[in-house]
């Protein structure tokens, strides 16, 4: 947490200001792959009307500042700090100045393509950014009790609310990358309106029922004469749209895409008691845990779409195993332990933490891993193209750089994943075996561990209201 705070989070903010003169790769062999430099500030300046240009970098670039501010955010809930209080200040009144007055908010679309608006889900990303600004607002909000990141959330949701559903007039279909869905039961948590968990079950219950969507909208562009260059490919299988979600009982396609709408269906699941969709994102995990994940809790076999492949699978050589797929296999089983307090699921995502996540980052908060790879051998990372995704040291950043923010956000949200605590108080579990102290409403819990030397480990518990209550120790 510390390097987070002091290394991880000033060099990112010069990354996104393109201030660092550090060396952008791209994560693979491509041309394609923009690598000049962040400009996400930037895209927010030109969006604002402050700055003249034209968007850089990929269409998704507006999330690499949402998941700075949430890392920021919950490193500042930490430990406050008036300098980082000010820089999310001045991220929340660049985004507020961005935003549309009718609340949408995506500068590529803005700056680029206006028209477009809404009109390519399959790759736009505009809900995923959407999720990722959800997400940072109520992180924002949390720490800060400032509401406003929430305000802006809450003017792009009234804005898809208005564009999205079954009605006439309206797009009936999800984004090609899930995340808005995972996002809107935070902010749920956060708020405990419940029209968020409604908007989160109609895009996973959405998703998939009509395979042709993504196409029809890509022909309907073209009827009204703003189609984009050739007719893409659409993978179905990469975007999980190739059927209803309730039926993907084996995780395929894109990890990222897959254990992000996995943690949705789960938690929309839970808060709405629906065992159904519950039931399908426990096979979905047990299948990803069983058969189609490495021994150190990576996800995603191929860099063919960053996907899954088949069962036992696991070559550890041309692996994806990427960072944010850690992260979201994380984050999707701790949302599955909520509903069901079983050691499995705090046995995977301590292995997940300890290995296939924070592989991703140096000490120095510097130099991150998109792919963690099993085995590399440096000549053929250089001159094998099926390996040229496998580095054999971590670059400073990355032309597609959603990795080194997410684990920037994730680690100073470290004691989400240590403590849990049921709704009456009564119980508390300790699922992370890590140096702390957790203070609840009936007891404070403090452990110590020295597993390398001693091998010892200290729990000292204090019942503050002297009221009955069970601890649980995995
Ligand atoms: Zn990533």
């Amino acid at each position: 947490m510390e390097i987070v705070k002091e290394k991880m989070l000033p060099f990112q903010w010069d990354i996104l200001n393109d201030k660092a003169t550090v060396k952008i790769e791209s994560e693979r062999d491509d041309v394609n792959i923009p690598t000049e430099k962040s400009h996400v500030i930037a895209n927010f300046l030109i969006a604002a009307g402050k700055k003249e240009g034209n968007h850089y970098g990929w269409l998704f670039q507006d999330s690499d500042l949402y998941k700075w501010i949430e890392a920021a955010a919950n490193t500042y809930r930490v430990k406050p700090d008036e300098h980082l209080l000010t820089l999310m200040e001045t991220c929340v009144e660049l985004i507020e100045e961005a935003q549309d007055a009718d609340g949408y908010l995506s500068t590529f679309y803005q700056i680029e393509k206006p028209q477009l608006k809404f009109r390519r889900l399959m790759e736009s990303h505009e809900l995923y950014c959407a999720g990722h600004l959800i997400e940072a607002a109520v992180a924002y909000a949390e720490a800060t009790g400032d509401l406003r990141l929430i305000a802006v959330s809450d003017r792009f949701i009234a804005c898809i609310k208005k564009a999205f559903g079954p009605n006439e007039g309206q797009i009936n279909g999800a984004d090609g990358h899930q995340e808005i869905e995972l996002a809107l039961v935070r902010l749920y948590e956060f708020t405990g309106n419940k029209n968020y968990l409604d908007l989160s079950y109609y895009f996973l219950n959405v998703r998939g029922q009509d395979p042709d969507f993504y196409h029809k909208q890509l022909l309907e562009n073209e009827k009204n004469g703003i189609h984009e260059g050739h007719m893409p490919h659409i993978d179905l299988v990469y975007l999980q749209a190739h059927k209803p979600v309730i039926e993907q009982l084996e995780p395929r396609g894109h990890a990222v895409r897959m254990v992000y709408m996995a943690q949705a269906m789960a938690g929309t699941a839970y808060y709405l008691n629906d065992s159904a969709l519950l039931n399908a994102a426990k096979k979905i995990w047990e299948s990803i845990v069983s058969k189609r994940m490495y021994i150190t809790g990576g996800i995603g076999s191929t860099v063919r779409g960053e996907a899954f492949t088949y069962d036992y699978d696991l070559p550890t050589d041309t692996m994806y195993c990427e960072t944010c797929a850690a992260i979201g296999l994380l984050n999707f089983t701790s949302v599955l332990q909520k509903s069901d307090k079983n050691s499995a699921y705090a046995d995977i995502m301590e292995r997940v933490l300890y290995n296939s996540m924070i592989s991703g980052m140096s000490l120095d908060g510097e130099h991150f891993f998109y792919v963690n790879p099993l085995e590399v051998d440096p000549e053929a990372s250089l001159k094998n193209p099926d390996k040229s995704h496998v580095k054999a040291t971590r670059p400073s950043w990355f032309g597609c750089a959603c990795c080194p923010p997410n684990l920037a956000r994730t680690i100073p949200a470290i004691q989400r994943y240590i403590y849990d605590e049921s709704e009456d108080k009564k119980r508390i579990w300790i699922n992370q075996w890590i140096d702390s102290t957790g203070a609840f409403e009936n007891a404070i819990l403090q452990q110590q561990h020295d597993f390398r030397n001693k091998k010892e480990s200290t729990f000292t518990i204090t019942n503050t209201n002297d009221l009955e209550t069970e601890i649980f120790i995995r």
